[in-house]
């Protein structure tokens, strides 16, 4: 038999026991191949962890398959599999992306904004995002419309718009004290990545390098290699070479398209809040308002997120 552990985590303040009820008599039902649940736990008032047992044959990704049809009719409960083994909990690498990650907003809209292309931009970036839209050509494109902006006192007054979403410096804070290493990969520019790596105390940072001319003005074209959906994968590899953790410890967390290469070869992958195509895509999906609540993935009770801090 093979043991995994579903997590349940309302959106809302609370996971009532009738939902907990209904949601394991559905993993039993839903699921043709044999599967039994051993025991629940509770983590918090919204979160609880329900531990299954199924035969070898079943894999990670046949049951999220084989539950998914559970998991969609919960639009208020994220439902998360992972396997029941050391790794879950013990995370030496969490790689996380920047624009609607790490921060609320996707930082080349907001440059756009003073360059008046913003509704371009917001459409390449939407369709890019969803999938629909080679990651590298779709940075090209909308990069070459902001080709003559000034960059002058732009780079700080964006820095100062930028959001860092709710739950994430508590996080970190928590994994730091756990020895995680922490690193933000971005699609996004090297001077907000930076800036957001300083922020919150991260590890590593990698982002793409926009161009600026003799006159101080954005070119339209970026510096060196584009950091896309492979270079986040490749990246997070040599990240666990080089902090000597093994693979199965890591995690991706992102909500594009360019973050699934990197959610399939790390250990784990969340997509947070994240397009529908991406949520299908990736190992898991957690549509919370506080990024605090991979805590609950990883199985920490409350008691534990809150002593510890
Ligand atoms: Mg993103």
């Amino acid at each position: 038999m093979s043991r995994f552990v579903i997590t349940c985590i309302a959106h809302g303040e609370s996971l009532p026991q009738e939902t907990i009820d209904q949601l394991a008599n559905e993993i039993i039902e839903c699921s043709k191949k044999e599967i039994s649940i051993s025991s629940t736990k509770k983590l918090s008032t919204r979160a609880t962890d329900i531990y299954v047992e199924v035969a070898e044959s079943v894999s990670q990704n046949n049951l999220k398959n084989e539950l998914m049809g559970m998991i969609e009719s919960h639009s208020d409960v994220d439902v998360i599999i992972s396997a029941d083994n050391e790794y879950r909990q013990a995370k030496k690498l969490f790689v996380f992306d920047m624009d609607s990650t790490l921060i609320y907003q996707e930082v080349i809209e907001l440059i756009a904004a003073y360059a008046s292309v913003e509704k371009q931009v917001h459409e390449i970036t939407e369709r890019a995002m969803n999938n629909e839209l080679d990651f590298k050509e779709s940075l090209r494109e909308r990069v070459k419309l902001l080709q003559g902006l000034q960059i002058d006192t732009l780079y700080d007054e964006i820095k100062q718009k930028l959001e860092i979403t709710k739950g994430v410096p508590e996080l970190c804070k928590f994994l730091h004290a756990k020895n995680c290493k922490l690193a933000v990969l971005s699609g996004g520019f090297i001077q907000f990545a930076s800036f957001i790596k300083n922020q919150l105390g991260l590890d590593f940072c990698k982002a793409n390098l926009l161009e600026v001319d003799a006159e101080g003005k954005l070119t339209g074209k970026t510096l060196g290699p584009i950091v896309d959906g492979e270079c986040k994968s490749e990246t997070l590899l040599q990240l666990c070479k080089d902090y000597k953790v093994p693979v199965e410890s890591s995690c991706m967390v992102g909500d594009g398209g360019n973050d699934l290469p990197a959610m399939a070869t790390a250990g784990f992958g969340i997509a947070w809040n994240a397009k529908p195509k991406v949520q299908k895509a990736a190992p898991c999906k957690l549509n919370t308002k506080s990024m605090k609540d991979i805590l609950y993935i990883l199985g920490y009770t409350d008691d534990e997120i809150y002593n510890k801090q």
